[in-house]
C-alpha cells in the first residue's frame, strides 16, 4: 500500500517549501517533493541567494579600491574569484540545508525525486536512480517555479552563452560581457562582472531599463550605471548568437535598422523566465495553462480541478520569492478554512544594485492611465544628513499620494538600502496609511529613513531640508 498524505507539495522553493511548513503547522499530513536535490528552489540554489552574495562581495572588492581616496591606504587589492565563488556557495548550502532542517523539525515528509501527476489523487515520484514510487494524496499544490527563457535555436552552454545560473558560477572574468535583455536580473548579474573588472554592454529591446518600473526611476537608474561604466545599446534587437573562437558575436539591429555585431567572451541571456510545468503530465488531470503556459487558478489558487492548487512563479503574477511564499501560506490557510489572502498591490520589488532601487504600488504611469489623480513627494539622498555623512548621496525617495484623500498609492526609492527602507512603506499601505502619517512618525536621527519622512512632507510641499 503506497503512502498517504493529507496534502502534497511538488516543488522545494520558496512557495513550495514556506507552503509545507505552513500546512504541517496547521495540523496536516504534509509532503514537499523537489527534483533539484537541495531545498530552497530557484531563489536559494541559482537566484537570489547566491546573485546577492556575488553582489555584496563584488561591491566590497570595488569600493575597497576607492577607500585610498578617503583615507585607508591597504595596498594592492586582488581579487581570488575561486575563494568569493567558494563563499557564495557555502552560503547556499547552509541555506538549503537549514530549509531541509525546517522542513524535518514541522515533520513534512521530503522526498527527493521528479512528481508528476498520475490521477487528481496519485503522484508519481522518480528518484535519481529512475526507481519509481506512488503516492496517495488528498490535496496537491503545484509550486514548479520558473526557468529562464532563451531565443529559438541558441543553445545555452552556461560557459560562453549563460543564463543567470552560468553568470552566477563563471570560472574566471569576462573582458567583455554582453547582457541581453535590461531587467532586474540582466542588470545585477552585469552589474557583479562589470565591478570584478569585465566590460559590460546591455541590448535592451524597449526604450527604456526595468520594464514595469516607474519611469523616472528607471531614467534615474540607466543613468547611474551608465556613468558606472555600462553601455547600453537601446532599442535594439538581437538578430543572431553565434559562437566563435573566443566567444560570440552578438548581431543586433537598432530601430532605424543599423545592424551591429557585438563581439564578447560572455554573452548572458537575461530575456526573461517561464513557468516550469514539464514532466508534470497535467494532462492526466485535464489541467488548465493559459496563452503563457501559466497554471490557471482562482483568487484561492484553485486550478480547473478541485484538489488541486497551484502558487508561485508557475501561476500569474510577479516572479517574486516573497509573493511565492505569501501564495504559500495564504493557500495553506485557506485549505483549513482560514481566510489567507495576497494583497497584490503591496508586494515590493526589489533591484540590489548599487544604489540598490526599490519601487512598491503604482507607478505614476500607471496612476495616470487609471485617471488617478494623485500627489508627488520626493527627496533626494543629497539632502539626507546620513548619505552625506558616508558619502553615498545618489538617489531619491518618491512618493505619490491620493490626490484628495492622501492615501500612499506607491512609492519609488533609488538611493542607499532602497530594498530595506520600501518596507516602511509596505506597512503604511497595508494600514491604508496617508503620507501624512508618515511625515508625521519620528524617524531616527541620521538615518536614510528620514529621506522617506521627507518625502512624505514632501506630498505636501512641506519638507525641511530641501
Ligand atoms: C538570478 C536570479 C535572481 C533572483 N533574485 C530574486 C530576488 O532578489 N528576490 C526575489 O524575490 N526573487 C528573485 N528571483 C526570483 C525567485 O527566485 C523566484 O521568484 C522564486 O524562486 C519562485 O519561487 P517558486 O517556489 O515559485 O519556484 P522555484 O524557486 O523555481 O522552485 C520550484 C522548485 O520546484 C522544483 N520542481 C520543478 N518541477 C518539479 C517536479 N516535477 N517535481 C519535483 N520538483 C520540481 C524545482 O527544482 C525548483 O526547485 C531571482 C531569480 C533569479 C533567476
Amino acid at each position: 500500500m503506497s503512502e498517504k498524505f493529507q496534502v502534497v507539495v511538488i516543488g522545494g522553493g520558496p512557495g513550495g517549501y514556506v507552503c509545507a511548513i505552513r500546512l504541517a503547522q496547521l495540523g496536516l499530513k504534509t509532503a514537499c517533493i523537489e527534483s533539484r536535490g537541495s531545498l530552497g528552489g530557484t531563489c536559494l540554489n541559482v537566484g537570489c541567494i547566491p546573485s546577492k552574495s556575488l553582489l555584496k562581495l563584488s561591491e566590497e572588492f570595488h569600493n575597497v579600491k576607492g577607500l585610498a581616496n578617503k583615507g585607508i591606504e591597504i595596498g594592492d587589492v586582488k581579487l581570488n574569484l575561486d575563494k568569493m565563488m567558494k563563499n557564495k556557495n557555502k552560503a547556499v548550502t547552509v541555506l538549503t540545508k537549514g530549509v531541509e532542517f525546517l522542513l524535518k523539525k514541522n515533520k513534512v515528509t521530503y522526498l527527493k525525486g521528479h512528481g508528476s501527476l498520475k490521477s487528481k489523487n496519485e503522484i508519481l515520484i522518480k528518484d535519481d536512480q529512475n526507481k519509481e514510487t506512488v503516492i496517495q494524496t488528498e490535496k496537491i499544490i503545484i509550486a514548479t517555479g520558473s526557468v529562464p527563457v532563451s531565443f529559438p535555436g541558441v543553445e545555452i552552454d552556461e560557459k560562453i552563452i549563460v543564463s543567470s545560473t552560468g553568470a552566477l558560477k563563471l570560472d574566471k572574468v569576462p573582458k567583455k560581457m554582453i547582457v541581453i535583455g535590461g531587467g532586474y536580473i540582466g542588470l545585477e548579474m552585469g552589474s557583479v562582472w562589470s565591478r570584478l573588472g569585465a566590460t559590460v554592454e546591455v541590448v535592451e529591446f524597449l526604450d527604456h531599463i526595468t520594464p514595469g518600473m516607474d519611469k523616472e526611476i528607471s531614467s534615474e537608474f540607466m543613468k547611474i550605471l551608465k556613468k558606472q561604466g555600462m553601455k547600453f545599446n537601446m532599442q535594439c534587437k538581437v538578430e543572431t548568437i553565434k559562437k566563435n573562437k573566443s566567444g560570440a558575436v552578438v548581431s543586433i539591429v537598432d530601430k532605424d535598422g543599423n545592424k551591429n555585431n557585438l563581439e564578447c567572451d560572455v554573452v548572458l541571456i537575461s530575456i526573461g523566465r517561464k513557468p516550469n510545468t514539464e514532466g508534470l503530465n497535467l494532462e492526466a488531470v485535464s489541467l488548465d495553462i493559459d496563452e503563457r503556459n501559466r497554471i490557471r487558478t482562482d483568487k484561492n489558487f484553485k486550478t480547473n480541478v478541485e484538489n488541486i492548487f497551484a502558487i508561485g512563479d508557475v501561476i500569474t503574477g510577479p516572479m517574486l520569492a516573497h509573493k511565492a511564499e505569501d501564495e504559500g501560506i495564504a493557500v495553506a490557510e485557506n485549505l483549513v478554512g482560514q481566510s489567507g489572502h495576497v494583497n497584490y498591490d503591496t508586494i515590493p520589488g526589489v533591484i540590489y544594485t548599487s544604489p540598490e532601487v526599490a519601487s512598491i504600488g503604482k507607478t505614476e504611469e500607471q496612476l495616470k492611465e487609471l485617471n488617478q489623480d494623485y500627489k508627488v513627494g520626493k527627496f533626494s539622498f543629497m539632502a539626507n544628513s546620513r548619505a552625506k555623512a558616508i558619502d553615498d548621496t545618489e538617489g531619491f525617495v518618491k512618493i505619490l499620494a491620493h490626490k484628495k484623500t492622501d492615501k500612499v498609492l506607491g512609492a519609488h526609492i533609488i538611493g542607499p538600502h532602497a530594498g530595506e527602507l520600501i518596507a516602511e512603506i509596505g506597512i503604511a499601505m497595508e494600514f491604508g496609511a496617508s503620507a501624512e502619517d508618515i511625515a508625521r512618525t519620528c524617524h531616527a536621527h541620521p538615518t536614510f529613513s528620514e529621506a522617506v519622512k521627507e518625502a512624505a512632507l514632501s506630498v505636501d510641499k512641506r519638507a525641511i531640508h530641501s
